[in-house]
């Protein structure tokens, strides 16, 4: 019995996944499955772990890098109403974390909650969101977190609650198997100071990325006290090519790639950029974008 003839209703075999990422490479998933409840989500999870399957979970696809050869075992994308409801009870909000990031900002400055408005732009689903806790300087999605519902590898349930989280530089302890639900607690403001906030993020935001209409991917965590922008840009990196995967002309630690790009070479570009800047300033960049 396979994952596909134990689960057929929604389970999908061989199914490329460089269209549910931002980079739109990589081969296809061995089983791609699309639970529609949490029983069933709890279902696989606890098949899969008898039966050794190895199970990762999609989110945006935008902080991930697919490799060209088929990936054996399950991606899991949490798409169905389930995992995407958000609800708001004055100034509490609740999200499932396969919901988008945006529809959560926007829920939230409908309500006049503040907190989220300085996310705007960044793609992401709710779960990826967290995990390397999304934000910049003007403000993190983990300063709101109240608790978060997970599940381990076994499909158990756990309660994470704020005390026992911990958020970082693009980085927090959420390493759960799968991040189910995230209660938030924000606060009131004016309308119009938010959508002030919200339009100022968004400037800026656009003004340090790829175009939106480019295939992209932000590549390395910033180290301690430096900017991996500016430890590219110094290296003189932008615009460099290797094959369909080339170095933003906008902003040196985002890589975007053309039609025939393969997942080879974007990590030949990561590379490359590693070894120009251990060349340049001495300084060992650790790449942000996860490889499955
Ligand atoms: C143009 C552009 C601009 C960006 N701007 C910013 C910015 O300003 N600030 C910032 O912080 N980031 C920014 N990013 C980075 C990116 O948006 C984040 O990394 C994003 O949070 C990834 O979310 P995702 O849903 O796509 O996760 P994915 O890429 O799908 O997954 C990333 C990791 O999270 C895990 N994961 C996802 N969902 C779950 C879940 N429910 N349960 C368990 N694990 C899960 C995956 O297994 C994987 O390990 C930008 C990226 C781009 C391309």
């Amino acid at each position: 019995m396979n994952v596909a003839e134990q689960f057929p209703e929604f389970t999908q075999t061989h199914v490329p996944l460089a269209p549910f990422t931002h980079l739109r490479v990589g081969g296809p998933a061995e089983y791609l499955v699309q639970p529609r409840t949490v029983d069933e989500l709890t279902a696989v999870l606890g098949w899969c772990r008898t039966s050794n399957v190895p199970v990762r979970v999609l989110g945006s696809g935008v902080n991930l890098l697919i490799r060209d050869e088929p990936l054996p075992g399950v991606v899991m994308r949490l798409v169905a109403p389930a995992f995407t409801d958000i609800t708001v009870d004055g100034t509490t909000v609740k999200a499932g974390c396969g919901a988008k990031l945006a529809s959560l900002i926007s829920a939230t400055a409908k309500n006049d909650l503040a907190g989220f408005e300085t996310l705007v732009g960044i793609p992401a689903t709710v779960g990826g969101a967290l995990r390397c806790n999304a934000g910049d300087r003007s403000g993190e999605i983990g300063t709101y977190v109240r608790r978060v519902h997970t599940l381990d590898e076994s499909g158990r349930v756990a309660v994470r609650e704020r005390d026992e989280l911990k958020f970082g530089d693009a980085s927090s302890n959420l390493d759960d198997a799968v991040l189910l639900t995230a209660e938030f607690a924000l606060h009131r403001d004016k309308s119009e100071a938010i959508v002030k906030r919200m339009r100022k993020a968004w400037i800026q935001r656009r003004a340090g990325q790829p175009y939106p209409f480019e295939a992209s991917a932000r590549v390395f965590l910033s180290p301690r006290g430096q900017s991996a922008r500016e430890l590219l840009d110094k290296a003189g990196l932008a615009r460099t090519k290797v094959g369909g995967a080339e170095v933003s002309e906008r902003n040196a630690n985002y890589i975007v790639t053309h039609p025939g790009c393969t997942a080879r070479d974007v990590l030949r570009l990561m590379d490359l950029m590693k070894s120009k800047v251990r060349d340049s300033s001495g300084v060992e960049l650790e790449p942000e974008l996860v490889v499955w």
